[in-house]
């Protein structure tokens, strides 16, 4: 339980409570709303200050993309929820990796989760798995905003946003992208973003071949 839980329950029980006056409810709920952002943005900023001091080498444990992926989109579908987003795996699903499971899956469901935010209902999100003689390149497509080229090399910056005004919508950090890079980098993997602006972007991660298991 973190300082920010409690006073979220106690947000929420005083929100609930008979005596609690009629004008003062939406304050309260503002309060709650606003309390869970802040705990995301300080998870997100554990999380990148971890990996930022940790030893380089994360664990070696084999990691089996498939199952990994399709985890990840199925908790997306429950994110996206009434949005309608619709979601495939393609490629190589079988392809077994070598890395740190839980830092792979942070990454790609910062990836997914974004294309679910950045797209219109009913947007499909596209994630391919493809092996080939360089090693493992895994992308995410959508079909949503797109990004303007301008901004794409300051993408992985921490709190970096194309349109902030938008985040607060989408619930983001601005430290997602931020915290994929590390991860990748970390499994000595590369991020590649190709976008158009009002047709959508696809995020490749591109691992060497030594990250692929025997
Ligand atoms: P945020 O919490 O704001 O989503 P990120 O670090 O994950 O932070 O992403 C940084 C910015 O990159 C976002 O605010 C958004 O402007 C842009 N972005 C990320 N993913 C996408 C995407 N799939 N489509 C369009 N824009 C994106």
């Amino acid at each position: 339980r973190t300082p920010l839980t409690v006073i979220k329950g106690y947000l929420e029980t005083l929100g609930d409570s008979e005596q609690m006056p009629k004008n003062w409810q939406h304050p309260f709920a503002q309060m709650s709303q606003q309390t869970t952002r802040m705990n995301v943005l300080i998870q997100d900023l554990i999380t990148l200050s971890k990996l930022e001091t940790q030893e380089r080498e994360p664990a070696r444990e084999q990691v089996d993309l498939g199952s990994l992926l399709a985890g990840v989109l199925d908790d997306a579908k429950a994110l996206s929820a009434e949005r309608g987003h619709s979601f495939v795996l393609l490629g190589d699903v079988n392809t077994k990796m070598l890395g740190n499971a839980e830092e792979l899956r942070s990454a790609f469901v910062n990836l997914v989760v974004n294309a679910v935010n950045y797209s219109p209902e009913g947007g499909k999100i596209i994630v391919n798995i493809a092996r080939s003689g360089h090693g493992v390149e895994i992308s995410v497509k959508d079909n949503g905003v797109g990004i303007a080229p301008k901004h794409i090399p300051r993408l992985t910056e921490r709190f970096y946003r194309v349109d902030p005004s938008r985040s607060v919508l989408t619930g983001g950090t601005g430290l997602g992208l931020a915290i994929v890079k590390h991860i990748l980098l970390r499994h000595n993997a590369a991020l590649r973003i190709n976008s158009m602006l009002g047709k959508g972007s696809t995020f490749y991660c591109d691992f060497p071949s030594e990250a692929l298991a025997a």
